[in-house]
């Protein structure tokens, strides 16, 4: 279980991780795509960071993870503004306010995040996008569940890090990395590698 001020700790300890991998996510997306998304993703940490810690004392547990997800949608803009915003906003968002997260709760989270992912950007699994990391995530979270926290955090952790190996298979739908046809063969998806990160960092906190 992740009480309020676990879940707060825990989304700071994932915001410093992915702006220390900053240049690393702009690798991966320079490699096919423009090269910001480090830069995106940085930008939009830093102001879920610190909104965070403006949130000390919360109650809600998922009012932690809609204020982190609105802070990444504002400042980052753009598509992956929205993308990313809603991996925590969508699923935490008009839920009925709760103390602890079960593991249970974390997986309907995911779940429903995802769900509003897909409904806004159209990405299924094949299409070399964020959506091939956080689907094997969510589905290890919900085949996990009964395992407890942080084993079904690993479980997750390692589905998306198998995610982003799969994306290197598949040619682009979307973003600029779509023109290059074939070429994007061989090569992962960087927002497929936020989300392995992002998982990565809920196992390390928990751990
Ligand atoms: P931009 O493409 O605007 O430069 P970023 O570089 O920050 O934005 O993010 C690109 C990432 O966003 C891609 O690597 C991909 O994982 C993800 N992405 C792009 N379009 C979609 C979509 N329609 N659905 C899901 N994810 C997407
Ligand atoms: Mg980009
Ligand atoms: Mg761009």
């Amino acid at each position: 279980e992740l009480t309020a001020e676990d879940a707060r700790e825990m989304l700071i300890y994932i915001a410093d991780k992915v702006r220390a991998k900053k240049s690393y996510l702009t690798e991966i997306d320079s490699a096919i795509g423009d090269g910001d998304h480090g830069i995106g993703m940085a930008g939009g940490m830093k102001k879920a960071k610190e909104r965070l810690q403006q949130m000390k004392g919360e109650q809600n547990v998922y009012a932690v993870f809609e204020a982190a997800g609105k802070a990444m949608l504002m400042s980052m803009g753009g598509a992956s503004g929205v993308i990313f915003g809603s991996l925590y906003l969508a699923g935490a968002k008009d839920m009925e306010e709760k103390g602890v997260l079960t593991p249970e709760d974390l997986a309907k989270m995911e779940r429903k995040s995802l769900a509003a992912i897909q409904e806004r950007g159209k990405a299924e699994v094949g299409d070399k996008t964020m959506v091939d990391a956080l689907t094997p995530a969510v589905e290890a979270l919900e085949a996990n569940c009964d395992k407890g926290l942080l084993e079904m955090l690993r479980a997750a952790e390692e589905a998306a890090g198998q995610g982003v190996e799969d994306t290197k298979k598949y040619v682009a739908k979307f973003g600029r990395a779509k023109s290059l046809m074939e070429r994007a063969i061989g090569y992962q998806d960087a927002g497929a590698a936020s989300v392995w990160l992002i998982f990565q960092g809920m196992r390390e906190y928990v751990e």
